[in-house]
């Protein structure tokens, strides 16, 4: 039997960017827009054009997308005509493969807030969609409020979505604005719109404010609708949007949707899911959320004795998907229960071969719960526990020393009169009992110290050429009396592997120059360099 085709449609860089604390810059846009492509996402909603000057630029010079870029705004205002409307001529002009409209379906909301007669609203619809279409534009008309609207006058909501399928629309899309509709009223409302306006031109638009918005546009799919908007991490107002990072693994791993449905995500793209999540989190300069469904660093992490032993011999008891298919993998918490059995597993997932009852393995667990009770965060720090695992059973070898570093900030007037801040760092580092002394400056204290530590490590040099660091991350911790920092480096290298390391110290520079140290260390050790 041949599957029927979902699209997915996402409003991350669009609602998402309504995010309290988000203000995207057009770099942002761009490089999630690549992002939500690399995933086999279907339209990818970059903005209303004319409204602010970083989605007008993004419009002006759009991304090359396989996924249909879609500009959003307003239809007409009511009582002016389409060729004396500038913001509707500015979204027509917009480089976009696809218009997404968005009107008024609730009949109060038109009196209320437009002002305007009923007719004057669908005549509206018809107009901006025929303008649009005429520019050879695919076109989505979002019906705002459509599910409070259908409760108050189902007669003129449905007008709405029949005028703009009517008039060509490829998609009329339902959204519950407010976020308040139930899964049960989704289901029975959406039902009825099929009715006249076949399934397959249907989309869903929910918000979360009763948690439910993923559950709601599920439901939307049962009773027929065949588009599904929403966003990377829940993004958007309030409480967000419908979290597209938990709809695709729903749709590609759960029998009741995979068996009936395609999405343009391949089960390889889906595999990315997890470092899609997790690299919205760092743009976003946000803590990944670990409870997050799916892809959290929580979704398939298991504590308890009993259920970490079951889980090592047979993952399916506790496990409801394969972590490896959304990219995640599966935590075993170092716990006063399950320790040994957690330390065996990270240490075979990394290739260390130890015995069960080595004295060793006791000894890194207790290491790590020491560690970790100060402030390290060896699960979001693989590269680190690598190097400590490796260094407690004896093999990493002793490289090179840091005698000492010092590193200096200086602000002062320059010859333009400008005052500028400044950082240098000096570093003396022993290789082969020689000592290598150098310089390096930056924009900060900790990008000189990294720029002066990695320039001249002798016969290592070589091994670290490609090294680069691709994120810096600090933590503020109130551990104890006092406040301590946590400083979390990604490292990636010339084959684009990446890797984390972490440091942790009462100083910044301290903190950070331990998780430098780690990065370096750890990419000798991954390039077999010989001590
Ligand atoms: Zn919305």
């Amino acid at each position: 039997m041949s599957k029927e085709r979902l699209y997915l449609f996402d409003t991350t860089l669009r609602d998402g960017a309504q995010t309290n604390g988000v203000d995207f810059t057009l770099h942002d846009k761009l490089a999630i827009a690549a992002m939500l492509d690399e995933l086999g996402i279907d339209y990818v909603e970059g903005g209303y054009p004319g409204a602010n000057p970083i989605d007008t630029e993004l419009f002006a010079e759009p991304p090359n997308l396989k996924a249909k870029f879609t500009a959003f705004g307003m239809t007409r205002r009511p009582g002016r005509s389409v060729s004396n409307d500038p913001g509707l001529k500015g979204l027509i002009d917009a480089k976009a493969d696809a218009i997404c409209f968005v009107a008024k379906s609730w009949d109060y909301h038109v009196r209320v807030a437009l002002e305007c007669t009923l007719e004057e609203n669908l005549a509206a619809i018809r107009d901006s969609i025929r303008a649009a279409k005429a520019a050879g534009r695919e076109v989505l008309l979002d019906c705002e409020h459509f599910f409070d609207g259908y409760k108050a006058n189902p007669h003129y909501a449905l007008a709405c979505a029949q005028a703009a399928y009517a008039e060509g629309a490829r998609w009329v899309v339902l959204c519950d604005t407010n976020g308040g509709t139930l899964p049960h009223e989704v289901e029975k409302i959406v039902a009825e719109v099929v009715k006249p306006v076949p399934g397959d031109h249907v989309g869903i638009h929910a918000h979360n404010d009763t948690e439910q918005a993923v559950a709601n546009s599920l439901a939307a799919v049962r009773a027929g609708a065949r588009q599904i908007q929403g966003t990377l991490n829940g993004l958007g107002e309030r409480c967000g949007n419908a979290n597209l990072i938990s709809i695709i693994p729903t749709l590609k791993l759960k029998s009741e949707f995979a068996a009936r449905f395609d999405i343009g995500v391949s089960e390889k793209q889906l595999a990315s899911l997890t470092h899609v999540s997790r690299a919205l989190d760092e743009l976003l300069n946000r803590a990944p959320d670990r409870r997050a469904p799916y892809v959290g660093a929580s979704a398939f992490a298991t504590k308890a004795g009993i259920h970490a032993s079951a889980i090592l011999k047979e993952p399916a008891t506790y496990e409801h998907v394969a972590p490896e298919a959304v990219g995640n993998r599966r935590h075993l918490l170092v716990s006063d229960q399950s320790g040994r059995s957690n330390v065996l597993f990270e240490l075979d997932r990394i290739g260390i071969k130890v015995d069960k009852d080595d004295p060793r393995v006791a000894a890194l667990l207790e290491e790590v719960k020491q560690r970790e009770a100060v402030g390290y965060a060896y699960e979001a720090a693989d590269a680190s526990f690598e190097l400590l695992a490796r260094r407690m059973l004896g093999t990493v070898p002793d490289y090179f020393d840091v005698i000492q570093f010092d590193v200096n900030v200086e602000q002062r007037i320059n010859a333009k009169g400008e005052r500028v801040t400044v950082s240098m760092a000096v570093v003396k580092v022993r290789v082969d009992g020689k000592d290598l002394i150098s310089a390096g400056e930056g924009n900060g204290p900790i990008n000189a110290l990294d720029v002066a530590l990695r320039k001249d490590i002798g016969k290592y040099q070589s091994y670290i050429e490609g090294l680069e660091l691709t994120d810096y991350r600090v933590r503020i911790l109130n551990g104890g009396t006092e406040a301590v920092t946590r400083v979390l480096i990604e490292s990636q290298d010339e084959n684009g592997e990446r890797w984390t390391t972490v440091g942790v110290s009462p100083n910044i520079i301290d903190a950070s120059f331990q998780a430098l140290m780690d990065s370096i260390v750890y990419k000798l050790v991954k390039s077999g360099a010989a001590a």
